[in-house]
C-alpha cells in the first residue's frame, strides 16, 4: 500500500525575501512550489532596507527580548550560509561625555545584546577614545566611542544568489503576475494548490480584505527612507538623531555611505517617496557629528520603503518587528517580520505545513 504523499503543491503569493526564503525552505522539504510576484522578485520592501542582519539592538529599549534573540540566531544563519554576500560589521556609537547616563545605558544594553546572542555572538563590545580607520572626520567634542558588532549584507548579490538557489530547486517563479483572487480552499486565480502562503509584506491586510477574509492583525504603515552619500566609511556609526529621540545609522555600503533611516506614518504602502523634510532630517542629524558637513550635492541616490509593522497599543516607534501567521484552512498569511528573521518565519511555516 502506498503511504500518504508528503509532497504538497504550494502557491506563494509575494516574491519578497519572506516568500523567497519560505519557498526555498519548502522546496528543500520536497514540496512543489510556485511563487506569484506582482513585479519582480525582491523589488519592493526587501530592496529598501538598512542592509543590516541584526537582532535589533534598539528593540531592547522596548524589552522585546525574545524577538531580539531570534534575530540574533538568524543573523548567524545568514553569516554562516552566505559568507560572500554578508559580513561582520563593527558599529561605533559616539558620546560627548564619558560619564553620561546614556553611555552607561547603552553599554549595558550592548552587553545584554551579546548575552542574548549566546554562542552566536560575533564580537565583543568595547569603549575607546577614538575610532579605528575612520575616514569621516568626527568632531573633537565626541570623546568616547562604544563599539559593538552586527551583520551587514550586500542585498543585491545576496538576492541574486537566493534567486539562483530557488531556480535550482525547481521553484516556479511567476513574475509580473499580480494575483487578483485567492481563497482558503487553495485557489489562486484559476490554479489549485494544497496550501497557499500569503507573503505580501505591507499588502497582507489589504489583500485579505479584498478577498473577503478577516485580517486578525492590523498593520501600521511606517515609511523609512535612506540616502546614499558620496563619502566613505570603514566601519559603521549609530547615533542619536537631531531631536535625540531615536537612532540613525551611517554604514559602509559599496564604497559609499548609507544613511538612514526615518520613521513616518503613511496611509498606504504604494509608491513610497522620500520628502525634503526626511532628507534634511537625515543630513542635519549626521552633520551634528562631522567636521566637514555633508551637502545635498553629495547625495548619490535615495530610496524609501514601507515597514509592515503589526499595530501595537503604544505609539508606532514601539511597534513589534515580530511576525505572526494567520491560518484560514489551507491559507497561511504572514504578517510582520524582518529580512533577518525570514528563516525563522520559513522554519515555522515548514512545521505548520
Ligand atoms: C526602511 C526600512 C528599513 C529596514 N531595514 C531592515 C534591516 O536593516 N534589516 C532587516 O532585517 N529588515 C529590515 N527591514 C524590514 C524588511 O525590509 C522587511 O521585513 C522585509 O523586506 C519584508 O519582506 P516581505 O517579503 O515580507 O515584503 P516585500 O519585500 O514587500 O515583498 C512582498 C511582495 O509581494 C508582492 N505583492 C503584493 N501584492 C501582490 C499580489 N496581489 N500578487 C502578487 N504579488 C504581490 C510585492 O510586489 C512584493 O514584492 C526594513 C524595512 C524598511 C521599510
Amino acid at each position: 500500500m502506498d503511504g500518504i504523499p508528503l509532497s504538497k503543491k504550494i502557491g506563494i503569493i509575494g516574491g519578497g525575501i519572506t516568500g523567497l526564503i519560505v519557498g526555498i525552505f519548502l522546496a528543500r522539504e520536497g514540496h512543489k512550489v510556485s511563487i506569484f510576484e506582482k513585479n519582480t522578485l525582491l523589488s519592493e520592501t526587501s530592496s529598501k532596507t538598512t542592509k543590516l542582519l541584526h537582532g535589533g539592538l534598539r528593540y531592547l529599549e522596548n524589552f522585546q527580548f525574545n524577538e531580539v534573540k531570534n534575530g540574533l540566531n538568524d543573523r548567524s544563519w545568514w553569516l554562516e550560509n552566505f559568507p560572500i554576500h554578508t559580513r561582520k560589521l563593527q558599529i561605533y556609537i559616539p558620546f560627548k561625555n564619558m560619564f553620561s547616563l546614556v553611555l552607561m545605558k547603552s553599554f549595558f544594553g550592548i552587553k545584554l545584546y551579546e548575552f542574548l546572542a549566546g554562542s552566536k555572538n560575533i564580537g565583543t563590545s568595547s569603549i575607546s577614545q577614538q575610532i579605528d580607520n575612520h575616514n569621516l572626520g568626527i568632531k573633537d567634542n565626541y570623546k568616547t566611542y562604544l563599539s559593538f558588532f552586527d551583520g551587514g549584507m550586500d542585498d543585491d548579490s545576496l538576492g541574486r544568489e537566493l534567486i539562483k538557489i530557488a531556480r535550482e530547486l525547481d521553484i516556479e517563479i511567476l513574475e509580473n503576475n499580480e494575483v487578483k483572487e485567492f481563497d482558503p480552499q487553495g485557489n489562486i486565480d484559476e490554479n489549485h494548490f494544497d496550501k497557499i502562503i500569503l507573503a505580501v509584506g505591507p499588502w497582507s491586510k489589504i489583500l485579505l480584505e479584498q478577498n473577503n477574509i478577516k485580517s486578525l492583525k492590523d498593520i501600521d504603515y511606517i515609511k523609512g527612507s535612506h540616502l546614499i552619500i558620496n563619502r566613505t566609511l570603514e566601519s559603521g556609526l549609530m547615533f542619536s538623531d537631531k531631536n535625540n529621540s531615536r537612532y540613525i545609522f551611517a554604514l559602509p555600503y559599496k564604497d559609499k555611505v548609507l544613511l538612514g533611516t526615518t520613521e513616518e506614518k503613511v496611509s498606504h504602502p504604494e509608491f513610497p517617496e522620500i520628502t525634503n523634510d526626511e532628507i534634511e532630517y537625515l543630513i542635519d542629524s549626521f552633520n551634528r557629528l562631522l567636521n566637514e558637513p555633508i551637502s545635498k550635492s553629495e547625495i548619490i541616490s535615495t530610496y524609501s520603503g514601507v515597514r509592515p509593522l503589526i499595530k501595537s497599543k503604544d505609539n508606532f516607534h514601539k511597534s513589534t518587528r515580530d511576525f505572526f501567521i494567520q491560518e484560514n484552512d489551507s491559507l497561511l498569511t504572514i504578517f510582520g517580520g524582518k529580512w533577518t528573521t525570514s528563516p525563522s518565519i520559513a522554519r515555522k511555516i515548514v512545521t505548520m505545513i
